[in-house]
C-alpha cells in the first residue's frame, strides 16, 4: 500500500529581549549557571510576575508578518507538569486563547509554490536546562523565564524537504523582523515534528509520533525521513503506531521512544491568576503593523526593480538579511550593482564557505569590494587580475588599491604600447591571420590570447580586441 506522510511542526523561538518574560533577569547567553536568576523566575512563593512589554510587541510583529490575526483579547494559562528544570512545577503559557491565530508561510520545493497554514502562535516562558555530569545532574535556571513564541503549523507538510523549506522561510522572516537571533546552537530556535502516515487518498489522520531534540534543519529533515520509514515498515507488517514522543539521536541517526505522549488534559491547564489578560485595541495592532520592517519578498522585488538584478540573484541576496544588508552597504561606494552581486555570489561566498565563515565575519568590507570593482570599471586592472587581487584582499584584509600599488600591478591601457604587441603577434601568426581574413572570425580569440600572453595578462582586453580588428581589417 502507498502511504502519504502528514507532517506538522512546532517551532519554539526565543525572543530577542534584554530581560526575561516576567522578571528583570538578563537573557544573555553563556553566563555561569544560575547567575541570571531571581525569586520570580525561580518560582519562590509569594512572588508576582510582571509582563515584559517588548516580548509582547515582538510576538505581535511575528504574527503580523506571518499573516496571523492578532487577538484583541488573549490570556496566559498555567501548564502544570513536574520536571526538575521547571522550578514552579508549571509553565506560564497560553492555552485556549493565544495571542495569534492562523497565518501562513509560503514555501517553494522543486519549483512548486505551496502555502503552509499556521494554527497559532502563542507566548510562553522557557524552562531551565538539566546538565548531566558523571553520576550527577545539575540544573541551570538561567534559561528559565526567557520569552518564547511557539509557532504551530497545520499538518500541511508532506515531505521532509517541505519541512526543511518551511523552517528556512520561517527563519528568514524572524531574522528580517529581528525578533530573535535564531541561533540553533544556542537553542534560540528549536523544532519538534509531528509525523504520521495515512494511505494515499485517505482523509483521516493516522496516529502520530512527536519527534524532539532536532537541533538543526538538516536533522529535522533526516529525522522525519527516518520516522516515515519506521512507520511505513510497522504499518506494512500490520502493526499499530503508538502515539508517543520520540527522541532523535543525531549521532546514530535514529529515533527512540521517550515517553507516551501527554494529552492536553494531562497538563490541567487553568488561567494564570497572577497576570491580567492581554487586551489590544485595533489601533495598537495597526501601529505595530505600520512599523514592520521590509521583509525578504519585498526587498527582493525592490532589488530587481532598483538595481536590475535577475530574480535568481535577488533571491539569493535577500534570503539572508545580513547578506542583503552587505550588498546595500557596497552600493554606498560603487553604483555597479551587477558587479557587486556577481562578486558577492561568486568569489566572496565561495571563499567564506571554504573558511566556514558567515558574511558577518567577512575579512572584506563592503568598501573594499566596491574599491575592487571601481579599479576594474576604470580599466586599471583586468578581470583576470581582479581575481588574484580579490584572493589577496580576502587573505590580508587590505584594499585593492593597496595591493595593486604595492605590486606595481596595473592594466596596460597605453594604446601605442598595445599596438606594438598587436603588430608583432600578427607578424608571428600568419595562419591565424589568414583564417580571420577568410572569414573564420573565431581566429580572433586566438590572437587576443597571444597578445594577453605577451603582456602577462596586463593588456586591457577591450583595447586589444579593437586594435587587433583594426589591424586585421587593414
Ligand atoms: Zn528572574
Amino acid at each position: 500500500m502507498d502511504y502519504e506522510p502528514v507532517i506538522g511542526l512546532e517551532v519554539h523561538v526565543q525572543l530577542k529581549t534584554a530581560s526575561k518574560l516576567f522578571c528583570g533577569c538578563s537573557t544573555k547567553f553563556g553566563a555561569l549557571p544560575n547567575a541570571q536568576v531571581c525569586p520570580v523566575c525561580l518560582g519562590y512563593p509569594g512572588v508576582l510576575p510582571v509582563l515584559n512589554e517588548k516580548a509582547l510587541t515582538l510576538a505581535v510583529m511575528a504574527g503580523l508578518a506571518m499573516g496571523s490575526t492578532v487577538a484583541l483579547y488573549s490570556k496566559f494559562d498555567r501548564k502544570n507538569y513536574f520536571y526538575p528544570d521547571l522550578p514552579k512545577a508549571y509553565q506560564v503559557s497560553q492555552y485556549d486563547e493565544p495571542i495569534c491565530l492562523g497565518g501562513k508561510i509560503d514555501i517553494e520545493v522543486e519549483g512548486t509554490r505551496k502555502e503552509i497554514r499556521l494554527t497559532r502562535i502563542h507566548l510562553e516562558e522557557d524552562a531551565g536546562k538539566s546538565m548531566h555530569f558523571k553520576g550527577d545532574t545539575g540544573v541551570d535556571y538561567n534559561r528559565t523565564g526567557i520569552p518564547l513564541i511557539e509557532i504551530v503549523s497545520e499538518p500541511d507538510l508532506r515531505s521532509p524537504q517541505e519541512a526543511y523549506q518551511y523552517l528556512k522561510e520561517l527563519k528568514t522572516i524572524l531574522e528580517y523582523l529581528d525578533v530573535s537571533d535564531c541561533n540553533m546552537e544556542e537553542g534560540s530556535l528549536r523544532c519538534d515534528a509531528n509525523v504520521s502516515l495515512r494511505p494515499v487518498g485517505e482523509k483521516k489522520m493516522g496516529t502520530r509520533a512527536e519527534i524532539k531534540n532536532l537541533n538543526s534543519f538538516h536533522n529535522v529533515e533526516k529525522a522525519i525521513t527516518y520516522e516515515i520509514e519506521r512507520q511505513k515498515e510497522l504499518l506494512s507488517r500490520g502493526e499499530r503506531i503508538v502515539q508517543e514522543t520520540r527522541l532523535w539521536n543525531a549521532d546514530e541517526s535514529f529515533t527512540r521512544s521517550m515517553r507516551s505522549k501527554e494529552a492536553a488534559h494531562d497538563y490541567r491547564y487553568f488561567p494564570e491568576p497572577d497576570l491580567v489578560p492581554i487586551v489590544f485595541s485595533a489601533k495598537e495592532i495597526e501601529s505595530v503593523r505600520v512599523s514592520l520592517p521590509e521583509l525578504a519578498q519585498r526587498r527582493k522585488e525592490r532589488f530587481m526593480k532598483d538595481f536590475a538584478l535577475t530574480a535568481y540573484d535577488a533571491e539569493v541576496l535577500t534570503a539572508q538579511k545580513d547578506l542583503a544588508d552587505f550588498f546595500e552597504r557596497c552600493l554606498k561606494y560603487s553604483k555597479n550593482a551587477k558587479a557587486i552581486s556577481n562578486w558577492m555570489m561568486g568569489d566572496l561566498m565561495r571563499e567564506l564557505k571554504l573558511k566556514d565563515l558567515g558574511i558577518a565575519q567577512s575579512p572584506m568590507s563592503p568598501e573594499h569590494i566596491a574599491g575592487l570593482i571601481e579599479l576594474m570599471d576604470q580599466g586599471k586592472i583586468s578581470g583576470k587580475m581582479a581575481k588574484d587581487v580579490f584572493l589577496e584582499m580576502f587573505g590580508t584584509g587590505k584594499s585593492a588599491q593597496e595591493i595593486v600599488s604595492a605590486k606595481g600591478l596595473s592594466q596596460l591601457s597605453d594604446s601605442s604600447q598595445i599596438e606594438g604587441v598587436v603588430k608583432k603577434v600578427i607578424q608571428e601568426n600568419p595562419p591565424s591571420v589568414q583564417d580571420y581574413r577568410n572569414g573564420k572570425k573565431n581566429a580572433l580569440s586566438y590572437l587576443v590570447g597571444q597578445v594577453m600572453k605577451a603582456t602577462q595578462g596586463r593588456a586591457n582586453p577591450k583595447m586589444v580586441n579593437e586594435l587587433l580588428v583594426k589591424e586585421l581589417e587593414k
